[in-house]
């Protein structure tokens, strides 16, 4: 890859692992974010770390009593490594989903290794759901939107942020299954400008969901994310 997307693709990449750690700040996230939105190439890689992520984020300190506690940016370098790993291996397509979880297994033992930190990560932790973003496309001029997708046992959530939808308008959104139904999840009142934060919940499982809209009251949809 060349040109200025590339370099921003090279230098974003980086902080992948940081950003599914939740350690970068508010205008580091947003670039992040933006750039995911348009290269797939790191969405792929975001999903592959986002469980081991969501794992090394979920440790609670205080059980580290009788443990030293690892740097507190160990887990953002583990990931970091894996995304230098992966890209150094030119994989063939067939052979990717093996390889992939062979290099998830290679990752745990790493953090493992790195000292100190056995005990810690074999400890019963709950795993917090991993956030999976999605590319969004603003139908509605004025109206700006992102959103991830959380994976539970009983259905996809739509984790739905944005700016834009009219103020005191009812809006519905719906998640399509992969048979072309589509599954009401909710729906949330527009506030104007002021950014909307908004967990919309669907029965349909992610493995079954390829979509999702924002419909106004008109049923005009406003927001449209294929995945
Ligand atoms: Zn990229």
């Amino acid at each position: 890859m060349t040109g200025a997307h590339g370099d921003e693709h090279r230098e974003l990449r980086e902080q992948l692992g940081a950003y599914a750690l939740g350690h970068l700040t508010g205008a580091e996230r947003d670039r992040v974010r933006a750039h995911l939105d348009g290269c797939a190439d790191c969405r792929a890689e975001l999903a592959d770390i986002a469980p081991l992520a969501a794992r090394l984020a979920a440790v609670d300190p205080r059980a580290l009593d009788e443990t030293p506690a690892p740097p507190p940016d160990l887990g953002a370098r583990v990931l970091t490594r894996i995304a230098e790993e992966r890209r150094r291996q030119v994989v063939p397509l067939r052979r990717a989903a093996v390889r992939r979880r062979a290099l998830s297994a290679a990752a745990v033992a790493g953090v493992a290794a790195a000292g100190g930190v056995v005990g810690w990560l074999v400890r019963p932790v709950p795993d917090p759901p991993p956030l999976e973003p999605v590319a969004v496309q603003a139908v509605e001029p004025g109206v700006r939107a992102t959103a991830d997708l959380v994976p539970h046992t009983w259905g996809v959530e739509v984790k739905l942020t944005g700016t834009g939808f009219a103020d005191g308008e009812v809006f519905r959104v719906a998640v399509t299954d992969d048979d072309g139904r589509e599954v009401p999840a909710g729906e949330f009142v527009g506030i104007g400008a002021a950014e909307l934060r908004c967990n919309l919940n669907s029965s349909v499982l992610r493995d079954d969901a390829v979509a999702f809209e924002v419909v106004d009251a008109s049923g005009a949809v406003v927001v449209r994310s294929e995945f």
